[in-house]
């Protein structure tokens, strides 16, 4: 997944420009600029790469999720849905705004599980915010119906999923609104940044405006420029998107590595009876960002991650014990360990949540191990780990 692992020229290329004519910044300074707008190039890059209307490049993809909440409107008091096992980063875009966090179950899809979300509506509810983790999705007509059903806004987390389509569209596209990572571990990267994308157009005014203290661009002094909203900083600077400009254009021989590696590790599995792989929805073609499959029980996947360790087959994790992506030690999250004070609305939410246990995840999450897939590999090199991996497995069977 890491696009670092091949950065080379045209990444050069790109900083050196605008290490060139010295603009760091995304806006303004037009006449230093010798014609590098590298944030605005990259939003057009993502138009066409993601198939949608609106690109808003930001800070980074927790930015994102919470950029594209705001500008849908949620915040104090709203409730945004979102499934137990994630990044860390999607309870705090929501808390940022102070709305509040729903954990809700996910299916062996990895992804939410349509019936615990329209069990988990409320009248409070304003979101429900699908996240497509490691290289595949959630059940998407079943979340879009239930959206549409309850009226609810769907925000879709596609930051680990770059490149995977479903009913032939972009992931990232189908929700309302659809956010993006390019932190450092991310398929496409340039250190730190995002992107949100949407068909509509008051929310893309709303993010641009939102993530650039309110500015509403219009004009070409920026010192003149009104304020119709409130906003922050979210901004990428011009260094960042450059490198990013380079990534995008790279991203079809991405996944081309990625989707060749991927199979050549599933096709070796396969051969295990007792190996299961992750439910891709149909109409579904992950990004094979990761190969993720199940294991009888959460025995077998512990025995199998040290027999992983024992035969040196790194990038595997069980997250059923992990401390950033699944819910059981989010301990901070369910003990609200603010460091400024919380609504009581979020406070309460979060010591329900403190006292809630999620079977059907810790079922899906115990039971699986999720590969990331490099780029940097050779075929050898694949073809080797493959090998050490079915034995490891076979010996913990
Ligand atoms: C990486 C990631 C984020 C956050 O992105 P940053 O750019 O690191 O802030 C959000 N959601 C998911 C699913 C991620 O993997």
């Amino acid at each position: 997944m890491p696009g670092f692992e091949r950065f080379g020229d045209l990444e050069r290329e790109q900083l050196q420009d605008v290490l060139n004519n010295g603009v760091l910044m995304r806006y303004g300074f037009d006449g230093m600029r010798n014609g590098h707008w590298k944030a605005k190039a990259l939003e057009e890059e993502l138009k066409t790469n993601l198939e949608s209307k609106y690109v808003q490049l930001v800070s980074n993809g927790t930015s994102a999720v919470s950029v594209a909440l705001a500008s849908a409107g949620v915040g104090a008091g709203d409730e945004v849905i979102m499934p137990t096992f994630t990044f860390v980063a999607s309870f705090e875009a929501i808390l940022l705004l102070g709305a509040i966090p729903i954990l809700v179950d996910i299916d062996e899809t990895l992804g939410l599980d349509v019936k615990a979300v329209e069990a988990a509506i409320t009248s409070k509810t304003k979101a429900v915010m699908v996240v497509q983790m490691c290289g595949s999705m959630a059940n998407m007509n079943g979340l879009s119906q239930v959206c549409n059903k309850h009226n609810l806004l769907l925000v879709e987390d596609a930051c680990q999923a770059i490149g995977g389509r479903y009913n032939n569209k972009p992931l990232g596209s189908i929700g309302d609104l659809g956010c993006f990572s390019f932190d450092f571990v991310k398929t496409v990267t340039c250190g730190e940044g995002g992107a949100i994308i949407t068909n509509n157009k008051e929310y893309y005014i709303n993010a641009d405006g939102f993530s650039d203290h309110g500015h509403d661009h219009i004009g070409s002094d920026r010192g003149a420029e009104s304020h119709p909203f409130l906003g922050y900083n979210f901004r990428i600077s011009e260094l960042h998107a450059a490198v990013g400009l380079a990534q995008i254009k790279r991203l079809p021989e991405f996944l081309a590595i990625q989707k060749k590696n991927y199979t050549i590790l599933r096709n070796a599995l396969s051969e295990i009876p007792e190996v299961t792989f992750r439910t891709v929805p149909k109409g579904g073609q992950e990004s094979y960002s990761f190969l993720n499959f199940y294991l009888p029980d959460l025995e077998t996947a512990r025995t199998t991650m040290d027999a992983f360790k024992d035969n040196g087959v790194d990038v595997c994790w069980n997250y059923y014990d992990n401390n950033w992506h699944y819910v059981r030690k989010w301990t901070h999250l369910k003990e609200a360990k603010s460091l400024f004070p919380l609504s009581k609305d979020i406070k309460d939410a979060l010591s329900v949540l403190s006292e809630k246990t999620f079977t059907q995840s810790d079922h899906y999450i115990g039971r699986n191990i999720s590969c990331l897939i490099k780029l940097s590999w050779t075929e050898d090199e694949v073809r080797d780990r493959a090998n050490k991996m079915k034995e490891a497995i076979l010996k913990s069977l």
